[in-house]
């Protein structure tokens, strides 16, 4: 990767020989014919490599044109790279670890290392980053040791699209030591296509010489196939996961419809929080000159203030002059006044905030719907609301 190093910067020298000076073939000493320089970033600054290339000085031997790199330079970094074994340790573990994006690696780097990469050569060396990474995990060797205590392996197999409209991933994993074993893109979940991404999995439990108890999955028609093929006596269970999911389905859908309900009772909060502010906003303006200028555009006289920023009169507001409820369905008739008219302003923006937070909330699994968790909050702001009406009341409580 061609690096354009800024001017000026003072490389820190690091001076390489071979090993073993004498030729391997005639064991003459062999003599220095060369200086290879390298250049790169390592979390210590700007460092030149330079390594001392050696040859044999006999024409005739049988090592003759062939010139030797001191072993050394592959310990600080790969040939060509312009940053070394630990610029890229520290990278691929912030990025694949803690999630840290490109341009927060590259400004990090920037910071505390003054190492100046662009985002694309940042992202080619975590690419090789990962590109290791997966030829250690899927090292036979490491492996083999990794599974030398497990009797049996449990096989899971999931597709997975990173976007909608690109090829799946499908991700084969073991339970048992909780190991991605690999992943593979297809463009298709035919049969044939699932079964060579099952035959290779029944290639590693081989290598491995262990039984697979248990295959899981989500049984889709083309996992079920393939296993049956490949593993003809394994049993092949849902994965608990999708099973609660898919017996959920009808219940989530009702939620869904349920929440769109929600939804459509609880609205208005825009228009309660803009009527608050532009109270507030009223008589600030008003103060220095009472006298001057009309009332502002909803013909809404400054007396009437007080009562304009109370819960029920912005329901009054919101819901038409009939209706006595408001936003969560409290019952009206608010005793108000000047003292309190500021509290009950601050209370409705933040339950308008509260209100807003609960219908935006889209969290919860099939054991705990996310309309059910609406209903839930909302009956509490509910009960919350009553409470403060309660208390303005004069403290006499109310039945629920
Ligand atoms: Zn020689």
């Amino acid at each position: 990767m061609a690096y354009r190093w800024p001017a000026g910067i003072v490389f820190t020298r690091i001076d390489l020989d071979v090993e073993e000076r004498s030729c391997p073939i005639c064991d003459r000493a062999m003599y220095v014919c060369d200086h290879r320089y390298h250049h790169l970033w390592t979390l210590a600054g700007p460092t030149q490599v330079v390594n001392r290339l050696v040859r044999c000085p006999d024409p005739t031997c049988g090592s003759r044109g062939q010139t030797f790199s001191p072993e050394a330079e592959l310990s600080i970094s790969m040939p060509r790279w312009c940053i070394g074994w630990d610029v890229l340790c520290w990278l691929g573990h912030r990025r694949f670890a803690r999630h840290w994006s490109v341009p927060q690696l590259r400004a990090e780097l920037q910071d505390t290392y003054h190492i100046g990469l662009s985002d694309d050569a940042l992202a080619s060396y975590l690419g090789r980053y990962q590109t290791i990474l997966a030829a250690r995990q899927q090292d036979p060797a490491r492996l083999a040791d990794d599974y030398r205590d497990i009797a049996s392996l449990v096989l899971t197999i999931d597709g997975l699209q990173p976007e909608k409209g690109h090829e799946t991933l499908y991700v084969v994993r073991e339970l048992r030591r909780k190991r991605v074993w690999f992943a593979e893109p297809l463009l298709s979940s035919a049969t044939g296509e699932v079964q060579r991404v099952i035959a290779l999995a029944r290639q590693w439990a081989e290598r491995l010489a262990k039984p697979v108890g248990v295959w899981m999955s989500d049984k889709q028609d083309a996992f079920v196939k393939a296993i049956g093929t490949e593993f003809p006596h394994t049993p092949h269970r849902y994965c608990q996961n999708h099973f609660l999911r898919d017996v959920a389905k009808p219940v989530l859908e009702l939620d869904s419809q349920a929440k769109v309900k929600m939804r459509h009772k609880v609205r208005g909060l825009r228009t309660i929080e803009r009527r608050v502010l532009e109270a507030r906003r009223r008589p600030a303006a008003l103060e220095p000159s009472p006298t001057t200028g009309p009332p502002q555009a909803d013909e809404t006289p400054c007396v009437a203030i007080p009562e304009a920023v109370t819960p029920e009169a912005y329901a009054r507001h919101d819901l038409g002059a009939g209706q006595t409820t408001h936003a969560f369905g409290t019952p009206a008739g608010v005793v108000t006044g000047p003292d309190i008219e500021d509290e009950a302003g601050e209370g409705g923006l933040g339950d308008c905030a509260v209100g807003r937070g609960i219908l935006n909330d889209d969290q919860g699994g099939p054991l705990h719907p996310p309309g059910v968790r609406m209903s839930e909050a909302l009956q509490e702001v509910r009960a919350s609301l009553d409470r403060t009406l309660d208390a303005k009341k004069g403290g006499v409580p109310r039945r629920c």
